[in-house]
């Protein structure tokens, strides 16, 4: 009996040695493959992932010096963060979740055929290289050329070529639908005359949550705009769409019964206002969310050439006015002259990104 007993025992220890062998070399081989992918993104997202987070201040300084690269292979860091919540609180694995990348933020601007070569191009040469799998362009003419160099990227909304109030809304609205079908966490709308630093516009956001209703832009006006919406008089903040704005995705979602297919021009007409300020009343009238200011944000209403060029590099966008008065354009005097470089944003650009391809002199 004894006996029996001891052999059981012997097998039981057995099975528990095999068992314990077998996952000691899986887990072997498992850091093994991420070696071997050298310095692919999987393995610096394999190396990030088996860190151990300690605060959200680490996270965000830590997640800040990943992204220092400006967001190269974007979408394969932190999307997967929250697997390992060891040594965290629940309020740290809370605060985790709003940390975002780029790869959260859909990128959506406005555009048209006849501004494909002279704006559009302009984007293309500077800050599309940096945000390329987030950046979609609403146009309104089939482009073949400019398909391409978008990658694909260059949606013809089917709404008409003119600067009327209808039409723009018909492509601010098709924007806000793209938006919704991205399930992207932050949905941010700039015109086809801004300039957009990427890095600076994701530090913008980390100080949000989109899970918040969040809805941030500048004001070009500074008192409520007023309007009437079938027959009542509204008063309303709204943010300047030519200097671009963020809404978050939990607010996105509320603004569906105004916004959602093709209803953003019915809203619009109503109003009687242009689209960003449609989009303004929406949020701030009937949803009651405040517009949340940023002075990193800015169109060509401003006087850019009083911006000090130390700055220039904090800012999340800038815009220019080629036509008008020189003070609607960024001062900075190098390192290419105004033939070249009339907007002055491959300057700008060439100032952030030396190595860029259009910051050879050649070009
Ligand atoms: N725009 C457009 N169709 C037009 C004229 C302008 O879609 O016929 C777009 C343009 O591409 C830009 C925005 O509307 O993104 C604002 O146009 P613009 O900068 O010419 O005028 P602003 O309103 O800034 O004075
Ligand atoms: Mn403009």
């Amino acid at each position: 009996m004894k006996l029996r007993a001891l052999k059981l025992a012997v097998c039981f220890c057995g099975l528990i040695y095999c068992c314990v062998f077998y996952f000691a070399q899986e887990d072997g081989s498992e850091k093994l493959n991420s070696h071997q992918e050298g310095d692919s993104p999987h393995f610096r997202f394999s190396a990030i992932r088996s860190r151990r987070i300690t605060s959200l201040q680490e996270n965000l300084d830590y997640f800040l010096e990943v992204r220092s690269d400006w967001g190269q292979n974007d979408n394969v860091l932190f999307k997967q963060e929250t697997d390992s919540n060891e040594g965290k609180n629940l309020k740290e694995i809370d605060d985790f979740s709003r940390v975002i990348t780029l790869s959260d933020i859909f990128i959506s601007v406005k555009t048209s055929g006849k501004f494909h070569r002279t704006r559009l191009q302009v984007i293309l040469d500077t800050w599309f290289s940096k945000a390329r799998p987030q950046t979609y362009f609403f146009t309104d003419t089939d482009d073949q050329e400019y398909q391409q160099l978008t990658g694909g990227h260059l949606i013809n909304t089917g709404c008409s070529d003119s600067h009327t109030r209808h039409d723009l809304t018909c492509k601010m609205g098709a924007e806000y639908d793209a938006f919704i079908s991205s399930k992207k966490r932050w949905w941010c709308h700039f015109d086809d005359d801004n300039y957009v630093n990427t890095y600076q516009l994701v530090k913008m956001l980390l100080n949000y949550d989109w899970r918040d209703d969040v809805y941030i832009g500048r004001a070009s006006l500074n008192h409520p705009f007023h309007s009437v919406y079938n027959g009542t008089k509204v008063d309303f903040w709204f943010a300047t769409g030519g200097a671009g704005l963020c809404i978050s995705a939990a607010l996105a979602a509320k603004m569906a019964p105004w916004c959602s297919n093709g209803k953003f021009v019915e809203t619009s007409s109503q109003l009687r206002a242009p689209d960003d300020c449609t989009l303004g009343f929406v949020i701030n009238n009937r949803l009651g969310v405040k517009l949340t200011q940023s002075n990193l944000l800015h169109s060509h209403l401003e006087l850019l050439h009083e911006l000090p060029t130390k700055t220039m590099n904090t800012q999340v966008s800038l815009s220019y006015r080629i036509n008008g008065d020189p003070k609607n354009r960024i001062s900075l005097t190098q390192p290419f002259d105004e033939a070249r470089d009339p907007t002055r944003f491959i300057s700008l650009h060439c100032i952030l990104e030396p190595t860029a391809h259009v910051c050879k002199i050649n070009t």
